[in-house]
């Protein structure tokens, strides 16, 4: 069978990717060895932002265009229907934390330079906003209106199941387990376990497995141990649905106990913690995961009230996610250096950045340019 590109993983890269490639007339293959949205974009936080990637411009851009990816996709698809959720964000800093109330000021002025939406709340301001939450009487704000919560599993399927309609190859349960070149190295296409697809390009969008898939496609053990992305789990609680959820915006900052947390798309609310993160980085069992859970619930409720008389952790989900982290903690997008016609994208914020990577990818494989791609090349890895 022939295709005009191979997409190996069915993530919300993956399946976006697939999407436009489709809408763009190209003919698509999507090899998912299980099943669609089980990774890192099943266990995601899925908050669609730029707010917080102010260190770099070029980054910053591309996350910007990524929320402004899910606009249009809302128009295309309705909002609803993708769980695209346009909430906005509150970052809440107290005063007389001075360090973090500095570094909130300076990513004010920083977004404000880079014209990315966003308005700072006095105290006054911040308590008519959130009538409902318990927040310090120092604390103040900066809302950023554009950053969503996205439904990401939902984004991921829906956008699949458009592509399939429009003529795409997606399977499920079906790994990519060799990697065919001509005698002069150029990509012939992907074996599986029941055939061959022949296409003359193949994109790896597979995570935190890439390091370990370039291994086991290409035969050099290599990549597996240099490829340059670390893994950073990630615990998460997200509590059954509440029927008043007072949580109306996505909060984050010091002065809510370190926490984040956003209204999720079952009607509960969706807590995680950087400071937390860490039970679960050496020991993942159960007994670890519900020590994070038991601390997360504790420090949500001394912001929202009466938050442990409506839910026990026992009815709360708690879940594990990999957190795909490339070295620099940017993105990795465009083609293996030395290679022809493999092109990877490993990236943190995969959530945030689907819908622009997978433009740049419909443009990459029409043979279009594409701005600022060289940033987030390999070659700027040692070794690469
Ligand atoms: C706790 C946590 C919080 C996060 N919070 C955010 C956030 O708030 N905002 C944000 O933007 N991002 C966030 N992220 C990151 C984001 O979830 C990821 O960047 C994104 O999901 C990556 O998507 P992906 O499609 O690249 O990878 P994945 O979703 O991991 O998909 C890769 C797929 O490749 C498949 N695969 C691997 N090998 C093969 C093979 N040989 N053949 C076929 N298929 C294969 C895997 O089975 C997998 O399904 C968070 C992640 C975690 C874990």
């Amino acid at each position: 069978m022939k295709r005009d590109v191979i997409i190996v993983g069915g993530g919300i890269i993956g399946c976006t990717t697939a999407h436009f490639l489709t809408r763009a007339g190209l003919r698509v293959a999507l090899l998912e060895k299980g099943a669609l949205a089980q990774g890192a974009t099943g266990n995601s936080f899925a908050w669609a932002n730029a707010s917080t990637k102010t260190g770099d411009e070029i980054y910053h851009r591309l996350n910007a265009a990524g929320v402004a990816g899910y606009e249009a996709l809302a128009a295309e698809f309705g909002a609803e229907r993708l769980g695209i959720y346009q909430t906005g964000a509150l970052q809440v800093v107290g005063r007389s934390d001075a360090t973090g109330f500095r570094a909130m000021q300076d990513r004010f002025v920083t977004l404000q330079r880079f014209e990315y939406p966003c308005e700072w709340m006095d105290s006054g301001k911040l308590k008519m906003e959130t009538p409902e939450l318990m927040l310090p009487d120092d604390a103040q704000a900066l809302l950023l209106p554009t950053d969503m919560v996205i439904d990401a599993p939902r984004v991921a399927r829906c956008l699949a199941e458009t592509a399939r309609k429009g003529g795409a190859d997606i399977r499920e349960n079906c790994p990519a387990i060799a990697l065919i070149v001509d005698d002069n190295g150029a990509v012939h296409g992907i074996e599986t376990a029941d055939d061959q697809i022949e296409a003359p390009k193949v994109i790896l969008a597979a995570g935190a497995d890439t390091g370990q898939l370039l291994a086991d496609l290409t035969g050099f053990d290599a990549f597996a141990s240099r490829f340059p992305m670390r893994e950073v789990p990630g615990l998460l609680l997200t509590t059954p649905p509440l029927d008043r959820n007072p949580l109306k915006r996505l909060l984050f900052g010091s002065t809510t106990n370190e926490l984040h947390l956003l209204p999720a798309p079952n009607g509960g609310i969706r807590i995680g913690s950087d400071e937390i993160d860490g039970v679960v980085w050496e020991d993942r069992s159960e007994a670890a995961m519900r020590r994070g859970g038991v601390a997360l619930l504790a420090r949500a409720a001394q912001i929202i009230p009466n938050l442990l008389d409506c839910v026990s952790l026992d009815e709360c989900t708690l879940q594990i996610g990999v957190r795909p982290y490339p070295e620099d903690g940017q993105a990795i997008i465009g083609p293996l250096p030395g290679s022809d016609g493999l092109i990877i994208v490993a990236t943190h914020s995969g959530i945030t950045l689907s819908p622009i990577i997978a433009a740049q990818m419909a443009d990459l494989i029409r043979g279009n340019v594409v701005p600022d791609l060289a940033a987030f090349s390999l070659t700027r890895f040692p070794g690469f």
